[in-house]
C-alpha cells in the first residue's frame, strides 16, 4: 500500500504549469473539467476538480467545466444537475464556462469530413466480432479490414447516410486510418462514430451517429483552448492518438495532455460501475447515503468542502497509482471540524441518574463552553436537574481496572456541573442490568464555588432528563470490511466484504435542549462521542443526526505503522 506521506503534497503538474508560463509557451493557462453524466462524483473526482480548479486559481487561469456527453444511452440530465451542484460545494466557480461535448457534434463531424477527405478515415462494414478479431494482440499485429481501401467518394457518401439514418447499429463505423501494425493498439485504425438510434439528453432525436471519447475529447479541448489537459493513468497509452488526431487535423490549438494517478481509497470502491450496482441492488440507501464516497455521500455525513479540499492538497498528484488509507481522510474531517462545530452534550445509550440529595423541581442553568478551539464562539447554558442521563458505558457496577467513570463508591464529575458519587444501583429483577443509578452530589464543587478545583479522574457528559430532546443517531463504520473490497475468495465478488456493522442506528437518544429544532447541515461536537451532522430526514419534533467520524484519530497510528 503506497504510504501518502511518501510525496505529500507533491504536484508535478504544478511544476508543469508554471514552467509553461515562466517560458512564455501560454500567457494563461485553461484547464477544464470534464466529467460524464452517467453518476454522481465522488471523492475521486474531487481531487480532478480540485486539481484542475486549483491550478487555474493559483495562475490566474481559468477552468471549463465540461460535460463529456457522448454516450446518450447512460447519462441523464439528473447527473448534468447533481454534479454542477456538487462543483459547487466544493467552492468551484466555472462562471460562464459551462460546456457540453455534444454542443461540438457538428464541428466533429465536420472534422470527420476533413479526415476522410485527407485520406485518414474510412467507413469500415465488419461487424463489431470481426472487428475485435482484426485488431490483432499484444504480441501479434493487427490486419486491415477489407474496407479500408474504400475511395473517398465512397467513404463520404457513406458517412453522410450513416448520419441520415439510413442504416440501423451496428452496421458501419468511421474509423480513423492510421496503422493496423502499430504496436500501441488504440493507434490501430480506432473507431470515430457509431450508429446509435438513441435519443440524447440534449440533442434529441437530432443525431443517431455518435463519437467515441478518443475522438471527441482531444477536439473539445483544442476548441475550448485548453491549455492543460488533464486526465487520469489509464489514458496514457491514449495520448498518441490524442496527438494524432491534432496533428491530423486543422485544429485552433494543440492542448497538453497530462496524466496523474487516479485517487483510491481503502476500505471503499469508487468507479461508478460499483457505485451504481450498490445503490440499485440496494446495499446502501441512495446515491447521498452517508457511507458512500460520493460528494453528496460525505456532504450528508457532514464533511466539509474544506476539508476534502485540505486533503486533495495534501495528498497532491502522484505519476502512479497507490491507495490512501480512509484514516486520513478521516484525519482530514476531524481537524476541520474540531474548529469549526460547536460543542454539546448528547447521550447516545441512556442510563437514568437520580441524585437524591438534589431537590425535586429545582433546575439551574449551568454556563458551557461552546468551542474551546474557538474562543470567539461564546458560552450557553445548560440545564441540570435531580434526574439525568449518562451513558450507559460509562457506569460499570463491578468496574475493570483503571474505571475512572460512575461506579458504586467513586467519585465523578459531571462536565460543566458537579461531582457526584454512586450510592447506590436499581437492576432490572430480570435480567440484572442496571437501569437507574443513585448518587449524591458535592453542592461546593459547582464551577466558581469553594470545592470547584477538587480533583477527580473522570468527567462524564450528561443531559437533564426532563429537559432533553429525544434524538436518533446513526453510526458509520466503513462500507467493506476488508481495506481492498476485491480481496474476495475465488468465485465471490466485492459485495461479500460488505461490512454488515456500517451503520448502527440508536433510536433512543438525549440531547440537549439548546439542539431542538437544529437545522439538517448543522455540525456538533457531541462531546466525548465524535462529531455530529443533523440529517435531512429530521423533521419537526424529531431529530437525527449522522456520525461524520469519532473522536479518536487513528491516522498517526496508521502512520507510523506505515513507516515501520
Ligand atoms: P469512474 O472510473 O468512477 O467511472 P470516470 O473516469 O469514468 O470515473 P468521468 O466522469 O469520466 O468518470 O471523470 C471525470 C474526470 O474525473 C476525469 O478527468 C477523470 O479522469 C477524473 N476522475 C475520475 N475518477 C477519478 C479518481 N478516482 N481520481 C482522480 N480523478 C478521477
Ligand atoms: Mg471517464
Amino acid at each position: 500500500m503506497a504510504t501518502p506521506d511518501s510525496s505529500a503534497g507533491g504536484n508535478f503538474i504544478r511544476e508543469i504549469v508554471e514552467q509553461d508560463l515562466a517560458t512564455g509557451k501560454h500567457r494563461r493557462i485553461v484547464t477544464r473539467f470534464p466529467p460524464e453524466p452517467n453518476g454522481y462524483l465522488h471523492i475521486g473526482h474531487a481531487k480532478s476538480i480540485c486539481l484542475n480548479f486549483g491550478l487555474a486559481q493559483e495562475h490566474q487561469g481559468i477552468t471549463h467545466l465540461r460535460f463529456d456527453d457522448t454516450n446518450p444511452s447512460t447519462e441523464s440530465v439528473e447527473y448534468v444537475e447533481s454534479i454542477q451542484a456538487d462543483v459547487r460545494w466544493l467552492g468551484f466557480d466555472w462562471g460562464d464556462r459551462l460546456f457540453y461535448a455534444s454542443g461540438y457534434f457538428d464541428r466533429l463531424y465536420e472534422y470527420a469530413v476533413q479526415l476522410i477527405k485527407r485520406g485518414r478515415a474510412y467507413v469500415d462494414s465488419l461487424s463489431a466480432e470481426e472487428i475485435r478479431k482484426h485488431r490483432g494482440t499484444l504480441t501479434e499485429p493487427g490486419r486491415d479490414s477489407p474496407h479500408r481501401t474504400r475511395s473517398v467518394e465512397e467513404n463520404l457518401d457513406l458517412l453522410a447516410r450513416m448520419k441520415a439514418g439510413e442504416f440501423p447499429d451496428g452496421t458501419h463505423v468511421l474509423r480513423a486510418k492510421i496503422d493496423m501494425a502499430a504496436p500501441n493498439i488504440n493507434l490501430r485504425d480506432p473507431t470515430l462514430y457509431r450508429i446509435r438510434h438513441v435519443a440524447h439528453h440534449r440533442t434529441g432525436g437530432e443525431w443517431c451517429l455518435y463519437p467515441t471519447y478518443d475522438y471527441a475529447h482531444p477536439l473539445s479541448d483544442a476548441l475550448e483552448g485548453i491549455t492543460h489537459s488533464i486526465c487520469t493513468l489509464e489514458f496514457e497509452d491514449h495520448r498518441p492518438l490524442y496527438d494524432w488526431f491534432l496533428d491530423n487535423l486543422d485544429v485552433p490549438s494543440h492542448p497538453r495532455q497530462i496524466e496523474f494517478a487516479r485517487l483510491n481509497l481503502t476500505h471503499t470502491v469508487m468507479s461508478k460501475r460499483r457505485l451504481l450496482d450498490l445503490v440499485g441492488k440496494g446495499h446502501v440507501n441512495g446515491w447521498d447515503d452517508p457511507r458512500l464516497p460520493t460528494l453528496q455521500g460525505l456532504r450528508r455525513r457532514g464533511c466539509t468542502p474544506e476539508a476534502i479540499r485540505a486533503f486533495c492538497e495534501h495528498i497532491g498528484v502522484q505519476k502512479r497509482d497507490g491507495t490512501i488509507e480512509m484514516a486520513l481522510l478521516e484525519h482530514f474531517i476531524r481537524e476541520d471540524l474540531n474548529r469549526r462545530a460547536p460543542r454539546v452534550m448528547a447521550v447516545l445509550r441512556p442510563l437514568k441518574v437520580v441524585i437524591e440529595n438534589y431537590p425535586e423541581g429545582r433546575t439551574e442553568e449551568l454556563e458551557a463552553v461552546n468551542n474551546p478551539e474557538d474562543p470567539g464562539a461564546g458560552t450557553r447554558t445548560v440545564p441540570f436537574s435531580r434526574t439525568l442521563y449518562i451513558e450507559q458505558d460509562d457506569f460499570r457496577e463491578v468496574p475493570p481496572k483503571k474505571f475512572f467513570r460512575m461506579t458504586p463508591g467513586q467519585e465523578v464529575r459531571l462536565r460543566y456541573a458537579y461531582i457526584v458519587k454512586c450510592v447506590s444501583v436499581v437492576k432490572d429483577e430480570r435480567t440484572g442490568e442496571a437501569v437507574e443509578v443513585r448518587c449524591t452530589y458535592d453542592p461546593e464543587t459547582k464551577s466558581g464555588g469553594p470545592q470547584a478545583g477538587r480533583k477527580v479522574k473522570g468527567t462524564l457528559h450528561w443531559v437533564s432528563a426532563a429537559h432533553a430532546k429525544d434524538a436518533e443517531a446513526r453510526l458509520y463504520e466503513h462500507l467493506f470490511a476488508k481495506a481492498d473490497p476485491d480481496d474476495v475468495p475465488e468465485g465471490q465478488d466485492y459485495s461479500a466484504n460488505l461490512n454488515p456493522h456500517s451503520l448502527e442506528r440508536l433510536e433512543g437518544c438525549k440531547v440537549e435542549p439548546s439542539l431542538a429544532g437544529a437545522k439538517p447541515g448543522l455540525r456538533y461536537q457531541f462531546e466525548r462521542q465524535g462529531y455530529f451532522c443533523v440529517d435531512p430526514d429530521s423533521a419537526k419534533g424529531r431529530l437525527v443526526f449522522n456520525r461524520t467520524v469519532a473522536l479518536r484519530d487513528s491516522w498517526a497510528k496508521v502512520e507510523k505503522a506505515q513507516q515501520e
